[in-house]
């Protein structure tokens, strides 16, 4: 049941792998059932983000319980249940510990609009900082889920990770690569003696629209599902293996 939704999320973990967001066995993604609201389908713990197949994809409800599948469930389950729980336009939750968000979070310091990607950003980006610990109970995950609040779509855990979330699983991704190379970009001009100038204050909004449109999300995901199966590429899509 359900195998063109496994298979979207099968896809997505590939792709988050292949563009440098997975941390081994750590970090999920997820997607809410379209016809059982109350349940969504999860990467399993135990393995990598590419790892995930139609048959060991879980099935877990609101209460953070699994109720179908062969493999165990993320410890950390409550960031996607309390999300999907109290967000109900929200059908779809990514947590990763990228390398540059988590390195930019122990600056204190706000994300700006320094790049494009940055500017999708331009209303701020919430920071969980009750803990830097792993997010292993509900009232953490009722506490992530507040932090993120009614609207927002990604959220910076101080000394930990990055949370995406949208209605699309495809934006949901996309969010989480934009994150990942906003903080990596302002990282660079920090290392440079900070960012002098930014995208005009009177532009960001327009920018901002312009790079956040649903037809972009779709065709980005399906050039990156392309790419991370393109068996001639390193793990940046660079056509660079021999063998
Ligand atoms: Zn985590």
């Amino acid at each position: 049941m359900y195998d063109d939704l496994k298979q979207r999320l099968r896809d997505a973990g590939r792709v988050l792998v292949h563009e440098g967001l997975g941390d081994y066995v750590a970090g999920h993604i997820s997607m809410r059932l379209p016809d059982r609201p109350d349940q969504f389908l999860m990467k399993p713990a135990g393995m990598g983000l590419d790892e995930m197949t139609i048959e060991n994809i879980i099935t877990v409800n609101l209460d953070g319980m699994k109720t179908d599948g062969p493999s165990p469930r993320h410890n950390e389950v409550w960031i996607h249940s309390e999300i999907l729980r109290t967000r109900t336009e929200i059908n779809s939750v990514l947590h990763a510990h990228p390398e540059a968000a988590v390195a930019f979070s122990s600056l204190d310091k706000p994300l700006l609009p320094v790049s494009n990607d940055g500017s999708i950003f331009y209303n701020g980006v919430p920071v969980f900082s009750e803990t830097t610990d792993l997010i292993t109970t509900r009232e953490r995950g009722e506490a992530v889920a507040r932090t993120l609040g009614p609207e927002k779509r990604a959220l910076i855990l101080r000394n930990h990770g990055i949370v995406t979330c949208s209605p699309s699983i495809e934006e949901t991704v996309w969010i989480g690569l934009k994150l990942e190379r906003a903080c990596r970009i302002q990282l660079a001009a920090e290392a440079a003696g900070g960012p002098k100038l930014l995208v005009r204050e009177e532009e960001v909004a327009a920018k901002a629209q312009k790079a956040n449109r649903a037809d972009l999300h779709t065709n980005v995901f399906n050039y990156l599902v392309r790419r991370s199966a393109c068996p001639y590429c390193d793990t940046k899509g660079r056509g660079i293996r021999i063998d």
